[in-house]
C-alpha cells in the first residue's frame, strides 16, 4: 500500500462514518503523503432507527441533516474534498434494490477517479448494507478491459463487522496509524451522537481497542486492519 503524490484513494461506504471507523487514520496517512482521497457513501445511515417507512418527520430530517453535516465536517477536518452522497438510498434496504444500480454508480466512480487503492466492506459484516457494497465493489471491479484498482482492501467496522455469529474478517494488511490517531478521533467526534459509553464498540475506549488490540499483531500501538482481497501488480 504506497501513498505519494501518485496514489489515489477511493474509500466506498456505504453510510456516512463507516469511512471514518473503517480507514479514517489511513486516509489521513494517505493525505499527509500527498494522495488524493475520494469517499463516495451510497446510503444514508440515519433510517433504520426509525419505524420502518416513516420517514416524513421532523425528528428524521433534523438527525439526517446533522449526519450528513457530521459527514462534511469530518472528510472536511482528515482533508477529503470529493464526497458523494445518496441520502435517498435507505439504510439497511440495499437489499430492495437491484444490485446493478449500486454497481454502476461504483463504476462511475471508478472511471472518474482511476483509483489506485480501493477500500470497502466487509462481505459478511451484520450490517446488510455494507455486505451488499462489497458484491457491488467486486462485480464493479471484475476484469472487462476497463481501468480497474490496483489493490482493493476490505475494513472492518466496530459493531458491524464484529457482532456476527462467525466473524469472517481476517486481516492482513496494517497501517500504523500512530501518529493520525488523534485525527481519527477528532473525525469520529464529528459525528455527533454516535459516540456511546464504553463498553459499546463505538466510544473512543472502544476504538483505541480495537486499534490496540490490531496492533499486537504486528508490534505497533495502533493500527487500522484490513483484508487484501485483490492485487494488480
Ligand atoms: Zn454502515
Amino acid at each position: 500500500m504506497q501513498f505519494d503524490r501518485e496514489a489515489r484513494l477511493l474509500v466506498v461506504a456505504a453510510h456516512p462514518d463507516d469511512e471514518v471507523l473503517g480507514c479514517g487514520g489511513t486516509m489521513a496517512k494517505a493525505i499527509d503523503r500527498g494522495a488524493k482521497v475520494a469517499v463516495c457513501f451510497l446510503g444514508e445511515g440515519i433510517s433504520a432507527r426509525f419505524p420502518f417507512g416513516e420517514y416524513d418527520s421532523e425528528e428524521f430530517r433534523k438527525q439526517s441533516a446533522t449526519r450528513i453535516e457530521g459527514a462534511k465536517m469530518a472528510l472536511n477536518y482528515l482533508g477529503v474534498s470529493d464526497i458523494t452522497f445518496n441520502f435517498e438510498r435507505k439504510a439497511c434496504q440495499f437489499d430492495t434494490i437491484p444490485l446493478i444500480t449500486l454497481v454502476k454508480e461504483i463504476e462511475s466512480h471508478i472511471e472518474r477517479l482511476r483509483p489506485t487503492i480501493l477500500f470497502t466492506h466487509h462481505l459478511c459484516d451484520v450490517n446488510v448494507d455494507h455486505g451488499i457494497t462489497y458484491k457491488a465493489v467486486e462485480t464493479a471491479c471484475r476484469a472487462t478491459g476497463k481501468y480497474n484498482p490496483k489493490e482493493i482492501y476490505t475494513f472492518e467496522i466496530v459493531c458491524s463487522s464484529h457482532w456476527g455469529f462467525q466473524s469472517t474478517f481476517q486481516p492482513n494488511t496494517f497501517v500504523d496509524i500512530s501518529d493520525t490517531w488523534e485525527k481519527k478521533l477528532n473525525a469520529w467526534h464529528h459525528y455527533k451522537g454516535e459516540n456511546k459509553r464504553f463498553p459499546f464498540p463505538r466510544s473512543d475506549t472502544g476504538l483505541e481497542t480495537l486499534s490496540q488490540f490490531r496492533g499486537m499483531a504486528v508490534g505497533l500501538p495502533k493500527v487500522e486492519a484490513f483484508q487484501l482481497v485483490r492485487k494488480i501488480v
